[in-house]
């Protein structure tokens, strides 16, 4: 019983990983993963003591000891080297969060091997992210829960150095190639909003110039393609 989002998230975690779930809150997809037998073991890690003492009851309830640790502790700072952790997860929070959680500890990246990454906004600036730092993006999806729709991006260590474009980074190589009605719908919505803050900017008693050109830009990269 899994959100819709947290199910997705999952289905991207490879069969007897080593996870670190970083903001894991109750630690339900760490769990959900042990009980599926999917994982050999994981790190829940929480920087709040509220969500880390849920993860702690959540994990002691479950009786799954032997393969989860809840650790109180800031990002990445929760994965020691004895956990050979080779996939990081973090699931909903900002993608500009998400970026300042990986450019914290480098070290923590070296033998991970999948980052699978649910940002709730900020999803252009997280691409932009993993490009600057080798990780390739190989999967997205579009989960539609509860009024929002949600990005899943899973990225990988690249050898190859590879570009994307500015449709790629604000939309998703892949979103963009698959072109769910989800996809359609998440944009439609977003043309609408960021032409209401167009008006208001515009409706000012001195219009900055410069940030309605980038407004307009914005708004006609989205156009394009819903068109
Ligand atoms: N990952 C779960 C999910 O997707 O349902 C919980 C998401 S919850 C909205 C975000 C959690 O991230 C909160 O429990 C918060 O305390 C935690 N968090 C925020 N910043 C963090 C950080 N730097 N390190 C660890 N946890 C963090």
């Amino acid at each position: 019983n899994l959100s819709q989002r947290l199910t997705t998230v999952a289905k991207f975690v490879p069969q007897g990983a080593r996870v670190a779930d970083i903001g894991s809150d109750h630690g339900y997809l760490p769990a959900a993963l042990a009980l599926q037998g999917q994982i050999e073991y994981a790190v829940a890690g929480e920087v709040v003591r509220g969500p880390y003492e849920n993860a702690v009851s959540e994990i002691k309830k479950l009786d799954l000891a032997k393969i989860i640790q809840a650790r109180l502790a800031d990002g990445l700072a929760a994965i020691k080297d004895s956990d050979r952790i080779d996939t990081i997860t973090i699931a909903g929070i900002g993608g500009a969060l998400i970026t300042q959680i990986l450019d914290a500890h480098p070290e923590k990246l070296i033998g991970v091997t999948r980052l699978i990454l649910q940002p709730n906004v900020g999803e252009a600036r997280l691409r932009e992210w993993l490009m600057n730092h080798q990780f390739q993006i190989m999967a997205e999806r579009m989960v539609a829960e509860d009024g929002h729709i949600y990005e899943v991006i899973v990225a990988e260590p690249s050898i190859v150095p590879f570009r994307y474009s500015k449709y790629e980074l604000t939309f998703g190589p892949f979103l963009l190639e698959q072109r769910s009605p989800v996809f359609a719908q998440k944009w439609q919505n977003e043309l609408q909003r960021q032409e209401n803050v167009l008006q208001q900017i515009k409706r000012a008693s001195k219009p900055p110039v410069a940030k309605i050109k980038q407004q307009e830009k914005y708004i006609s990269l989205i156009r394009e393609v819903l068109n």
